[in-house]
């Protein structure tokens, strides 16, 4: 099993525009990440906006020779709908990114919502096709579907080689997401897996203090994270845990993190059940951050921006609650975007939310809780 390291939220210089990578950073985080003995970079077509493979291509494969990483990214089905459109996305993936072959090569979130799109493109033989001309090492897909929607593609599509899958101790029995038992539809196939949001997001890095304290009373030396880490680093048939990390001081945690992740005993995973319940009990709204909603909107609403805020503003509550407040306040002035009381309920978000978000329900709790006299509304 291989440490790889996520690109997908890379360090920006500015909050609110997501295409101002922090380069300085970035190669910085790239260079201890290779000089602690690892080498797996995940990056996809729409990350940052579209520039995420040119991040990676400025910061990895302009900066260190070819056979010294292993790069995986993503064909964006999103925006999939002829077969005419592969071969110039393909090509324009490997100029992004710098390379003349990927090693791994995946469909991006397969689901039943993007394949209505391109339901009509042979995208598996495409990717076949591509193999066979060298450009790709191995080929695979992600999927946030659950174990029955997994189990069906595999067995529709066993030239695939491996799979991206969310998996973390909260998502483990979780009736939506089933983490456990997409892991052992993967193995049933043989498929090795890889793992995406071992940290859900960043939530199981900043749990409750109610769960903190039962972990740090188990053991006071091991962060919250490493639970996290340890839970996903000792699974079976794994090859690559994935974790993003949004600056140096998060990527040093991961690679400490997992080079001490020794297996969990039966005592720590009770403990993790319980944790997990706490968790459950306290979770506003559980945006990961992915962004996957933000394009579609037709009023521009930063999604996953002001549902950080307002899930910051329910953990601090009362004590605090001025700081997110002032942020959403800040972010409403901001030309050219949309705020919570903007959606026009279209629903076109919840199709592409993996975490099964109902957001327009939780726009309106966030309009009700910022959107007033308090924060320096109406
Ligand atoms: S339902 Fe609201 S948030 Fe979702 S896409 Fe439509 S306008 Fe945007
Ligand atoms: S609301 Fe859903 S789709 Fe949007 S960023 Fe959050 S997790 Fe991703």
């Amino acid at each position: 099993m291989k440490l790889g390291m996520g690109m997908m939220r890379l360090p920006i210089t500015d909050e609110n525009d997501f295409r101002s990578i922090d380069y300085e950073q970035v190669n910085e985080m790239v260079d201890t990440y290779m000089d602690a003995g690892f080498n797996h970079f995940d990056t996809a077509y729409i990350y940052h906006e579209g520039i995420g493979e040119e991040a990676f291509r400025k910061s990895v494969a302009e900066r260190y020779p070819r056979d010294s990483f292993k790069v995986a990214t993503k064909l964006p089905l999103f925006i999939i709908t002829e077969e005419s459109q592969l071969e110039p996305i393909f090509n324009e993936q490997l100029q992004n990114c710098g390379v003349d072959y990927f090693d791994y090569y995946l469909l991006h979130n397969v689901s039943g919502f993007t394949e209505t799109a391109w339901k009509n493109v042979d995208l598996y033989s495409f990717i076949q096709k591509k193999k066979e001309e060298g450009r790709i090492r191995h080929i695979g897909l992600s999927t946030h579907g659950n174990a029955e929607f997994l189990d069906n593609l595999l067995m529709e599509h066993p030239e695939i080689e491996f799979v991206l899958l969310q998996i973390n101790y909260l998502d483990w029995e979780d009736e939506a997401i089933e983490s456990r038992k997409c892991l052992e539809v993967a193995r049933k196939y043989k498929k090795p897996v890889m793992i995406m949001e071992p940290y859900k997001g960043g939530f199981l890095a900043d749990v409750p203090e109610e769960a903190e304290k039962i972990m740090k009373e188990y053991n006071p030396d091991r962060s919250v994270v490493s639970w996290a880490m340890r839970f996903v680093a000792n699974l079976d048939n794994v090859c690559v845990v994935l974790t993003g990390a949004s600056n140096m001081e998060q990527l040093k945690n991961n690679i400490d993190e997992y080079k001490n992740a020794d297996a969990l005993n039966e005592k720590e995973y009770k403990i993790l059940e319980e944790v997990s319940e706490i968790i459950n009990g306290n979770i506003t709204i559980d945006c990961t951050k992915c962004r996957y909603c933000v394009d579609t909107c037709p009023k521009n609403i930063d999604i996953p921006k002001i549902f950080d805020l307002y899930n910051k503003h329910k953990i601090l509550g009362r004590e605090d609650w001025s700081q997110p407040g002032n942020a959403y306040l800040n972010y409403s002035k901001l030309p050219d975007v949309g705020i919570a009381s903007d959606c026009i309920e279209c629903k076109v978000c919840i199709e592409e939310c993996p975490q099964k978000i109902n957001i327009p329900e939780a726009l309106k709790d966030v309009a009700e809780t910022f959107e007033t006299e308090t924060y320096g509304f109406g």
